[in-house]
């Protein structure tokens, strides 16, 4: 048993296979049966509404609708935020513009691995002396 500082509330408690204190998980529990029912009511609200009808912060519904506990496929006005740009999304994490450019630069990283790993494997052993040679002679130079 380890002791830890809530993330949500800051008070210290016995960290398990949650990160937050029980207290804290007893409020989420709170909140979201406070959204499902309000939702049940009024399917075709924005997150902001339901979030200053229920008193539950915006983010804390938004995760939420990202754990899968909330589904808006229900309620069309619902939207949340890309969490690169923050522009409002239905559905995964990002929208479709950051989505690319993120696939773009992992595609870019990958490219730029691939290179540096087929150059360090065509360096012959001779040709990294002499640089250290040359290298070492300069020094001297100076
Ligand atoms: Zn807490
Ligand atoms: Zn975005």
């Amino acid at each position: 048993m380890k002791l830890d500082y809530c993330p949500r509330c800051g008070k210290l408690f016995a960290r398990g296979i949650r990160d937050i204190c029980p207290n804290c998980i007893k409020e989420i529990e709170e909140d979201y049966e406070k959204c499902v029912a309000y939702l049940k009511e009024h399917p075709n609200i924005t997150i902001q509404q339901l979030s200053e009808a229920t008193g539950v912060s915006v983010r804390q519904i938004t995760r939420f609708i990202r754990e899968g506990r909330i589904s808006i496929s229900a309620h069309p006005n619902m939207y949340y935020s890309c969490e690169s740009c923050g522009a409002p999304i239905r559905e995964g994490s990002m929208c479709p513009k950051c989505l690319k450019k993120l696939t773009e630069e992992i595609k870019a990283q990958q490219a730029i691995e691939a290179r540096l790993k087929a150059e360090a494997q065509h360096v012959r052993p001779e040709t990294y002396q002499i640089k250290q040679a040359e290298r070492q002679s300069e020094r001297k130079d100076r």
